[in-house]
């Protein structure tokens, strides 16, 4: 018996959401009183893994599965949850995990809880808690199915340190033409910028800033703090900005480690889809925005003076400590 964990990674680097998912798969083996063995697809430096508790690392190479395909990925995970006896199986909350989530759920007829945050607080029965009713409440789950399948949210649970001997193994999953009868054909890929999905920072800017014409310090000061950009939905409604960035319930959820928010109102479907970032920062010149109250530290100012004097300290800030 051990826990499987399913470790993203992109042109054969883990993403950051592998090592918090090795983090969490190591805190359920300790639970459970057995070893984490981690799945991964055309990953290199695999020995990564062994600094989050991870014992074995099964890894597949392949040319056909260089793309993501959820269906060939559920059929490898379940294959490799099968030999290692695994029956509980975590993922990340990536779009790509919730994808294929529960096309692996069906093939191991387990029960899947997606968007939990802790450890589970109970192994028997096996409990989690999640976040519920778009970030604004919490439930505790049971799942009562022998085969198990939990999705951590992004930044919830963290990268905590657990040094082990990582065993790596080749890894071929039986897999044939049917299991590709969906696949990407080509992917393009916004390059040399950080994606809201990937990003520690998100710098997002709302209606406040009037027109597209004035993204400028936004961009400025998402690249002095190395962040993403983001927008509110009219802002990409109205075609200020791309689509990709709009964030909220409607648009991409964020789960950054901050949160800076740049004259958006914090209209209630905007809040449930950034409010499980960790700390959130609003700048407003309307002192009873909405916003204010979600936020955890708040500017009442005008953007337009704000954000260039943020922009010039960060960046003395940066040059005093490089
Ligand atoms: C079904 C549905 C789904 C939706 N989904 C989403 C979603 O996913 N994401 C989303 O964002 N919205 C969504 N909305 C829209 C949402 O209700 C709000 O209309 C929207 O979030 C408002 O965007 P905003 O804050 O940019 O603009 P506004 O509400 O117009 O707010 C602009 C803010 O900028 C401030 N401001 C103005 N000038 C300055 C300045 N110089 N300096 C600083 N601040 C300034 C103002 O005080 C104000 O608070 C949805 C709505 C519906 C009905």
């Amino acid at each position: 018996m051990s826990v499987l964990v399913y470790t993203e990674s992109e042109n054969g680097k883990f993403k950051k959401n592998a090592f918090e998912v090795a983090s969490y798969a190591k805190a359920v083996a300790e639970q459970l009183g057995t070893s984490a063995v981690a799945i991964s697809f055309n990953a290199d430096a695999n020995n990564d893994l062994g600094t989050y508790g991870i014992s074995k690392v099964l890894n597949v190479t392949s040319n056909q599965l260089q793309t993501f395909n959820a269906e060939a990925y559920a059929k490898a995970i379940a294959e490799a949850a099968n030999k290692e006896e695994a029956n509980v199986v975590i993922v990340s909350s990536s779009a790509n995990s919730k994808y294929l989530a529960p096309i692996l759920a069906g093939k191991l007829k387990a029960g899947y809880a997606p968007n939990v945050v802790e450890a589970p607080s109970n192994t028997t029965p096996f409990t989690v808690k999640r976040t519920a009713f778009s970030n604004k409440g919490f439930a505790h789950t049971e799942i009562t199915t022998d085969n198990k399948i939990v999705g951590v949210s992004n930044n919830a649970f963290g990268i905590v340190e657990n040094n082990a001997d990582v065993a790596v193994e080749d890894f071929s999953p039986s897999l044939d033409d049917t299991d590709f009868a969906v696949k990407s054909v080509e992917v393009d890929k916004v390059a040399g910028k950080v994606t809201i999905a990937d990003a520690e920072i998100v710098v997002s800017g709302g209606r406040g800033l009037k027109g597209p014409e004035n993204w400028g310090m936004i961009e400025e000061l998402a690249e002095v703090l190395g962040a993403a950009t983001a927008c509110s939905k009219p802002v990409s409604d109205m075609g200020w900005r791309p689509h990709g960035e709009h964030v909220g319930q409607t648009g991409k959820p964020v789960a950054a480690n901050l949160y800076i928010a740049v004259g958006i109102s914090g209209a209630i479907q905007h809040l449930a889809g950034v409010s499980a970032s960790k700390t959130k920062v609003v700048i407003n010149n309307d002192a009873e925005a909405p916003f204010f109250k979600a936020a955890d530290y708040g500017i009442v100012g005008d953007a337009f003076e704000v954000v260039p004097q943020l922009v010039e300290k960060l960046k003395e800030f940066k040059a005093q400590n490089a």
